[in-house]
């Protein structure tokens, strides 16, 4: 109940500083701001040059050459996104002190705090795990949502941050790391598991993190980084024209992958805007993608091997592997839970080796320039389920903190939790040294040259 009057004061509160922002500020100018965001803009996926029409229906911006998602244009961004990241960091800070999830089991009890699990996997020596999981579901988000309110405040009061260009690439980092919507699946998926053998209760701090995982996601999607960019920094100008239509390697400019500046070639070494160095390395790309891919490789094998999970009941204890877990779910009748925790633990980490793998082979061959529009989609594909294998390391953390029933029933974590959970950095890691632009290279044919309206 005092979650729900919280979140309510809060939107409340924020509706009323939104309506009144609106009206100081001119609003306008804002609007404008949006729309016109350059008039040439680079595929940051195929690397064309493409025209952004100045329209204010334009809603989604798709590349026409690679379906590529360019950008999405909100209404005010930068007092939306505002707004929910202070609601999602009140709602974050209430997480915490309150408590979380409760179960009874034949007349015993026992309730967690959301992070119980950092000191609970710290007695059984996977504090690693435990600090990692605490990175993602609560640092990462907290810093991103700090960097989105200093960025915001500074751009409502005109004032030039200092150190505006470290807070944008320390927002770019952990936004990228944040996994707070997977938090929440583990969560649920943990509670399908436990709704079977106790009786579980919400408290209001599970209330509070959905509500901010909710917010958090809205903030994010809100604040665009390029407006931020384009305010404290000054777009450095081109010397000669850059064609539309025509990828940016062929003229030699380069998208600058930090702050999506235009960057001439024949002129810097290095982005003139943020400083980040803009040698080509897409040579050594597939070299260190696939360096990443056979480490995750090995770590695999023992991530299966390995227990992720020991039951201790009535003082005997059974240790179960990832797919041991996935066998006894699917008996005890709960196809729903196994299914998914198959599909995360099991198909979605070896899918996505043997379609980056396959990306990497392909690369050389010629066949490639005829399928190029499928293999960017499958780049996009293996980038966006990256996270969602972590949803099992989620599940143990969840299911340790919670069921320790006196000596009836406890759950112990199983060391496979590390190895799992470095399976899927990996993965990660691999992916985002994949450069999708060597799918288009050398590849001649020149599209239309407006963003379309997707
Ligand atoms: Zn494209
Ligand atoms: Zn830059």
């Amino acid at each position: 109940m005092f979650v729900f009057w919280c979140a309510k004061v809060c939107f409340g509160i924020l509706t009323v500083i939104n309506n009144v922002v609106f009206l100081l500020l001119n609003s306008r100018y804002l609007l404008v701001r949006i729309v016109k965001i350059e008039k040439q803009i680079i595929c940051e996926q195929c690397d064309l040059v493409l025209d952004v029409p100045v329209d204010k229906g334009f809603k989604v911006g798709v590349c026409p050459r690679c379906g590529f998602v360019l950008h999405h244009y909100h209404p005010m961004p930068i007092v939306y996104s505002f707004c929910y990241a202070i609601s999602a960091l009140v709602m974050l800070i209430t997480t915490d002190f309150l408590p979380f999830l409760s179960i009874n089991f034949s007349g015993l009890s026992n309730s967690m705090m959301v992070l119980d699990y950092t000191t609970i996997l710290n007695n059984d020596d996977l504090g690693f795990a435990g600090w990692l999981i605490f990175l993602f579901m609560q640092m990462f988000p907290l810093v991103a949502l700090g960097c989105i309110i200093i960025c915001d405040v500074s751009f409502l009061l005109k004032y030039r941050n200092r150190f505006a260009g470290k807070i944008l690439r320390l927002f770019s980092f952990c936004k990228d790391w944040s996994m707070v919507d997977v938090f929440v699946v583990g969560v649920l998926v943990s509670l399908i598991k436990l709704v079977n053998l106790v009786d579980v209760v919400y408290e209001s701090g599970f209330w509070s993190y959905i509500i901010f995982a909710l917010f958090f996601l809205l903030a994010i999607s809100r604040f665009h980084i390029h407006i931020m960019w384009d305010f404290f920094f000054d777009k450095v100008k081109l010397t000669r024209p850059i064609k539309s239509g025509i990828p940016a390697i062929n003229q030699n400019f380069y998208l600058c992958p930090v702050c999506e500046n235009i960057v001439d070639k024949t002129v810097y070494s290095e982005c003139p805007r943020c400083g980040k160095d803009i040698t080509d390395n897409s040579n050594t790309s597939v070299q260190r993608c696939l360096a990443f891919l056979i480490a995750a490789m090995a770590i695999y094998i023992p991530a299966n091997i390995y227990p992720m999970m020991i039951t201790v009941y009535m003082g005997s204890g059974e240790a179960s592997t990832i797919i041991e877990g996935v066998i006894v779910l699917w008996k005890m009748g709960s196809y729903f839970v196994s299914g998914i925790i198959f599909i995360a633990s099991i198909c979605i980490p070896i899918l996505k080796i043997i379609a980056l793998l396959y990306l990497c082979f392909i690369i050389k061959s010629p066949k490639r320039a005829k399928k190029s529009r499928y293999l960017g989609v499958l780049f996009r594909i293996v980038e966006f389920i990256g996270k969602w294998s972590m949803v099992d390391v989620f599940v143990v953390a969840v299911m340790v903190s919670i069921v320790r029933i006196g000596n009836v029933m406890i759950i112990e974590p199983g060391v496979a939790m590390i190895s799992f959970g470095s399976v899927v950095i990996l993965t990660i890691l691999a992916a985002k040294q994949f450069n999708p632009k060597l799918l288009w290279k050398s590849n001649k044919f020149i599209y239309g040259v407006t963003v379309s309206n997707g």
